[in-house]
């Protein structure tokens, strides 16, 4: 472990000095598809999480729209005792028939002011998975993580990470 643990408020910064780089070192990583790259982002998603404390940020529930699927609103609509139908309509927008939609407004309206979510037990899967850095096959989620870097520290943190672990093969 080479890269300090960013602070939330230098993020902006971190993200635009390193952006052209990771773009580089991505290119490279498709070209090349390293088998470890599963492995060895997974142990630094493990790492992570003992240093950066999503408490203190709420960076993504503030900035990325939530994916909700069918599958999400009926949890969340006892919770906030509404039927299906009043949830969907007050709190998403999108594909409905296709049960693909989002939360209409941003920050999330369930982010508090102390970054706690207010429907954590049922928050919606994509929110559980967020920022997908422990998913299979990394090789198709780069240009996420690319995008995400500017919004997650833990995600700025893996990429540069990943950079010193493979700096003399896909630099
Ligand atoms: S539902 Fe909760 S975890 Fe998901 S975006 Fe909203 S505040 Fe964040
Ligand atoms: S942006 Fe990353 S560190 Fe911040 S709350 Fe979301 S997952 Fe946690």
């Amino acid at each position: 472990m080479t890269t300090p643990f960013p602070d939330l408020r230098d993020l902006p910064r971190l993200y635009k000095e390193s952006d052209k780089t990771t773009k580089i070192f991505f290119k490279n990583l498709r070209g090349r598809r390293p088998h470890d790259l599963d492995a060895v982002t997974h142990e630094l998603n493990e790492l992570v999480w003992d240093h950066i404390d999503c408490l203190d940020c709420g960076n993504c529930c503030s900035k990325l729209p939530a994916l909700v699927k069918f599958k999400d609103v009926r949890p969340l609509a006892i919770a906030l005792n509404l039927g299906d139908a009043e949830f969907m309509d007050t709190y998403t927008k999108g594909d409905k028939d296709d049960g693909e939609m989002i939360f209409k407004s941003l920050p999330c309206p369930f982010l508090e002011d102390d970054k706690c979510c207010s429907v954590y037990d049922q928050r919606p899967k994509s929110c559980t998975e967020y920022p997908h850095t422990d998913a299979k096959r990394i090789i198709k989620r780069l240009s996420f993580m690319q995008r995400d870097a500017e919004i997650c520290p833990a995600v700025w943190w893996i990429i540069e990470e990943l950079k010193v672990h493979y700096k003399d093969r896909y630099k």
